[in-house]
């Protein structure tokens, strides 16, 4: 099927099968196209509980869909290519955590929201890199492990006078960039660029951002900032999405494009075949799901 019988299909089958499409930042320009709903991790999750649709074709990796599944227990969740997972997430396991916790039995677990739900189940309480400032400051513990990413962990670590833990996990698309990267931007920038860059990158790096923001605060900062021009330091699907969002604004890379390889393994074709075939039903153990909702709760 060529691309516009594809995106017939597509709009003729979540008619058919009273479905919703929700697409990742990070996701490829096709597939923000056709959704009907594009965001970071926790808008995703949230509007999975609020929708009228049953069937929600989630295009991201699989902790992102486990998600939408806790949240929704009662609807579909779809994961159009079942690899699509998160290395960051697999870094860690419950047991795991469940080590850590033996260890430092006085401390909070505090787990990002990029982790599986197993990890979740055996957490105190989840946060997103918006919100993890002020999850880890609204906890009364002076101890907090931190998973799975060191690299949010240690880029907050740097505001709270608390004391951190963490699990050496962290997401390769951000990890990757080099200091040697870093001076040759700023020394090659012509004029008056600011460096967005997302919390996931390492400390060292993080030092050469004028703003650390989470996916949605980038977007929401391109739409009120007086620049014009940025350099994103974080997946290359976010410059279609700032291009749409805030296109009176320029945006340039670190040099060379951000890639996560599994943002990028949905087609339209395999939203085509989420939809006609019911592949893939994402479903947990529902002590697993409740236990990992409520670290999400609370
Ligand atoms: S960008 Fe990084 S954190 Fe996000 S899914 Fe890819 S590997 Fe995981």
């Amino acid at each position: 099927m060529d691309k516009n019988a594809l995106i017939e299909g597509i709009n003729a089958l979540k008619k058919e099968k009273n479905a919703i499409i929700l697409a990742h930042n990070y996701q490829n320009p096709e597939i923000q196209d056709i959704a009907d709903f594009v965001g970071d991790s926790l808008e995703l999750a949230k509007i999975s509980e609020k929708i009228k649709e049953e069937v929600i074709v989630l295009c991201g990796v699989f902790f992102m869909a486990e998600t939408s599944h806790m949240l929704a227990p009662d609807k579909q969740v779809l994961l159009p290519v079942l690899t699509a997972d998160c290395p960051m997430a697999r870094m860690i396991t419950k047991e795991d955590v469940l080590k850590l916790k033996e260890v430092h039995p006085k401390a909070a677990v505090v787990t990002y929201v990029n982790s599986t739900a197993d990890v979740k189940a055996v957490s105190d309480i989840c946060c997103t890199s918006s919100n993890a400032m002020k999850v880890i400051q609204s906890l009364k513990e002076e101890e907090i492990i931190f998973i799975p990413d060191r690299n949010l962990g240690r880029n907050m670590a740097r505001f709270i006078a608390k004391k951190f833990i963490y699990h050496e996990g962290f997401c390769p698309t951000h990890e990757e960039i080099s200091e040697e990267e870093m001076r040759t931007l700023k020394d090659s920038l012509p004029h008056q660029v600011e460096i967005i860059m997302h919390p996931e990158v390492n400390p060292k790096i993080a030092a050469y951002a004028d703003k650390l923001l989470s996916t949605g605060g980038i977007l929401k900062y391109a739409q009120i900032s007086e620049n014009r021009d940025f350099i994103i330091g974080t997946e290359m699907g976010m410059h279609y999405r700032l291009e749409k969002i805030a296109p009176q604004n320029r945006y340039f890379n670190i040099g060379r494009d951000m890639v996560c390889p599994n943002m990028k393994k949905i087609h339209l074709q395999d939203v085509y075949d989420a939809l006609s075939k019911g592949t893939h039903l994402i479903s947990l153990p529902a002590d697993v799901r409740e236990k990992a909702k409520a670290a999400i709760d609370r």
